[in-house]
């Protein structure tokens, strides 16, 4: 079926890259054959899945949407793909997304950008646009998404699906190529939470391969959604509720309270003073982390390498230059420079402690509430085309995704309604760390 509806609606919405249909339906037979003898059946069984780009995938092509990597097909799987298949999920294909990750839209994918599925010509927002815009698009059961700045949530809102960004180190890193590995995480898009909650049980726990994954028991995540709200405590930043919120936006959230309050829960306003330094932390923080970890791909090591290249230098040079799109060069040019002698202390080290006063405005806010809720993103999808030009304007976009990945939070974005554009919006619920429970119940409960 995932097979027939990507032949039937991929042409429209271009969210796959590469698909190897004999390895899927393979996998399939061995599942029917597993059945038949009654053995386990495990806790995805026969759910088909799309996996970001930038997950590592044994024997089926891997390349972060980039044209250095467009030869690279990886010798091992990530963590999270050999768990999807220890719980018998079916591994179809891999999605697009922004190059390594970078950007909110999917223009930036080294190949062709992915469309939305509610209006092709808008965006599917980024950088895992391509695994929301085939899971609006039905064309898997479930799709695994990465989010450094809110790269799993803010395509989730713009495709009016369920996207989870977990508890940094609650789901291995293990063979998801690095953006910024002191924020990136890897998590689930989904059409509903109830699903949500299937596959992060399926994906999280503890991993001896990457030593930022978190030794924390893993809950059941499923028994936790009891559609019970009462006496929930939830604070709202004004910072991200008021000015620069479009009042659409605002009044499909504010709508979405209104609702969790009739259920039992109460909300006020808090402040978080620190929230308009989150995009230049982030920015700053990021790019720095990602022009030391993508000084890998050199044309040696993986991937495509320049031709005619007369010695080691141009080779470097000449593969870096053609393989690299310009937002990626943009990004390790602004990362070298942050962290140069000289201005190390003015830039990385100045972002690095605005990022911890980031992190206590959420500690104060969690000393009297529960969860913290949001919307998603400032405004719906925007038009292919319309923010290419100009970057500073595409990361503005990104103010309330951002400052939770600073902190290291988990935060879902489910649907909450639609504009008069007729796109969906999306509303955000940060909770404490490892806490993913709470914010899975009360999502579920809303949904
Ligand atoms: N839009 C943000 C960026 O361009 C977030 C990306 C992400 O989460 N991977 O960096």
């Amino acid at each position: 079926a995932s097979l027939q509806q990507i032949k039937d609606v991929d042409g429209a919405i271009k969210a796959v890259l590469h698909v190897d249909e004999e390895a899927a339906l393979q996998q399939a037979k061995a599942l029917d054959e597993r059945l038949a003898k009654e053995e386990e059946m495990g806790l995805l069984y026969g759910l088909t899945a799309g996996l970001k780009d930038n997950i590592v995938t044994k024997g089926l092509r891997t390349t972060a949407a980039s044209k250095l990597l467009g030869n690279y097909d990886p010798v091992y799987d990530a963590t999270v793909s050999q768990k999807l298949k220890d719980a018998n999920a079916v591994v179809v294909a891999k999605l697009n997304m922004d190059e390594f990750a970078m950007g909110g839209s999917n223009e930036n994918s080294g190949f062709f950008p992915t469309r939305n599925p509610w209006n092709t010509e808008y965006v599917p927002g980024g950088s895992s646009g391509g695994s929301a815009a085939a899971m609006a698009a039905r064309q898997f059961f479930f799709t695994l998404g990465s989010d450094t700045g809110g790269s799993i949530r803010q395509p989730a809102a713009f495709c009016g699906v369920v996207g989870l960004k977990p508890t940094y180190g609650r789901v291995s890193r293990y063979g998801l190529i690095a953006f910024a590995s002191s924020l990136d995480q890897i998590g689930p898009i989904t059409k509903n939470v109830e699903d949500a909650a299937y596959v992060l049980q399926a994906i999280a726990g503890y991993d001896p391969y990457d030593s930022t994954s978190a030794d924390v028991e893993v809950p059941d995540y499923l028994s936790a959604l009891t559609g019970e709200v009462k006496g929930l405590r939830i604070g709202v930043p004004k910072e991200l509720i008021g000015e620069g919120i479009d009042p659409e936006v605002r009044e499909s959230v504010l709508a979405a309270l209104k609702q969790l309050e009739s259920m039992g829960a109460t909300w006020s306003e808090v402040s978080m003073p620190h929230t308009e330094y989150a995009v230049p932390t982030y920015y700053l923080l990021a790019s720095s982390e990602a022009s030391s970890n993508l000084a890998r791909f050199d044309g040696v090591r993986y991937g495509v390498r320049a031709e005619n290249a007369d010695n080691l230098i141009e080779l470097y040079k000449e593969t870096r230059s053609q393989g690299f799109g310009s937002e990626v060069k943009r990004r390790i040019m602004l990362g070298t420079y942050a962290l140069s002698s000289g201005y190390y202390d003015a830039y990385y080290k100045k972002a690095q402690q605005v990022r911890t006063l980031i992190i206590q405005d959420f500690q104060n806010v969690f000393a009297d509430f529960d969860l913290i809720l949001h919307p998603t993103t400032p405004t719906t999808a925007f038009k292919l085309g319309e923010k290419v030009d100009d970057p500073v304007k595409m990361y503005l976009e990104d103010i309330c995704t951002i400052p939770v990945n600073l902190a290291g939070l988990p935060a879902i974005s489910i649907p909450c309604g639609f504009a008069s554009n007729g796109l969906p919006i999306g509303m955000q619920l940060v909770g404490k760390a490892f806490d993913e429970a709470t914010i899975l119940r009360v999502a579920h409960a809303y949904e």
